[in-house]
């Protein structure tokens, strides 16, 4: 039986102060298995990012639990929060989110100094090289382009060899052809390492390539393949290669 990475219960959040505040998650509970791959789709505004940002421990519940890999992210302060983010959970989004004024190599390289990685520099080459961007090390993101550039986040974000990979609309900012080779590198890179991918997309082909899907509409789950368990996968929602 697969082992769990992510659990979530009773999960409820609202954003905003007084007339502008929305109640963006309403009690959610999900649970997603070591390795699997799960897209989440659903309309505009219906709680899919805030939805991933939880997942990411970059957003606190006010209500319920989220556990990751048996570590209860609720009960971590912000400083115990941040080093699980950084030892497990890589994040890739839509705009790629680059520091334009450091090179491929050091947008890569700079985040693992930080966390005081040794080799930070021949890691980060090495994952350049294995997103096929070995010969853009020393450009900018704004010499690049979205493909590479994407590729260059994803990198950062695999780095440090998490065992979460969360991407919110990782294709959302390309074209079809580019989007598709980004989520050929994105399910390449979780099958080889065994890891979770837990993405957000509109692009129902995208969709149709993980696992399985979880829709959310306003703030709820609507549907949700989780009743089949991992080797009961053939059901409705999956889509043969
Ligand atoms: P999705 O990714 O599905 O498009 P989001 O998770 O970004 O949806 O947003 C869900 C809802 O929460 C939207 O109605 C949005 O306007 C609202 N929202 C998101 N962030 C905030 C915030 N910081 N303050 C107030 N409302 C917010
Ligand atoms: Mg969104």
């Amino acid at each position: 039986m697969t082992k769990t990475i992510i659990e979530l219960k009773n999960a409820d959040l609202t954003l905003g102060q007084a007339a502008a505040s929305v109640h963006v998650l309403k009690s959610i509970s999900l649970s997603i298995g070591a390795g699997e791959s799960v897209g989440i789709v659903g309309p505009s505004g219906s709680g899919k990012s805030t939805l991933l940002m939880v997942l990411a421990g970059l957003e606190r519940l006010d209500r319920g639990e989220i556990t990751i890999d048996g570590t209860a992210l609720h009960a971590l302060d912000e400083d115990g929060l941040a080093e699980f983010r950084g030892r497990n959970i890589g994040i890739v989004f839509q705009s790629f989110h680059l520091i334009p004024n450091m090179t491929a190599l050091e947008n890569v390289a700079v985040p693992l100094e930080l966390a005081n990685r040794a080799n930070a520099f021949d890691i980060a080459r090495k994952e350049l090289t294995a997103v096929g961007l070995g010969n853009r090390l020393s450009h900018y993101p704004g010499q690049l382009s979205g493909g590479e550039q994407q590729r260059v986040a994803i990198a950062r974000a695999l780095a440090p060899s998490p065992k979460l990979l969360i991407a919110d609309e990782p294709t959302g900012n390309l074209d079809g052809e580019t989007g598709r080779q980004i989520a050929d590198l994105l399910f390449a890179e979780q099958a080889g390492r065994g890891m979770t991918l837990v993405l957000v997309t509109h692009d129902p082909n995208l969709a149709a390539r993980c696992g399985r899907q979880i829709q959310v509409r306003s703030g709820e789950i609507a549907g949700n393949g989780a009743a089949r368990t991992a080797g009961d996968r053939t059901g409705d929602q999956r889509v043969p290669a």
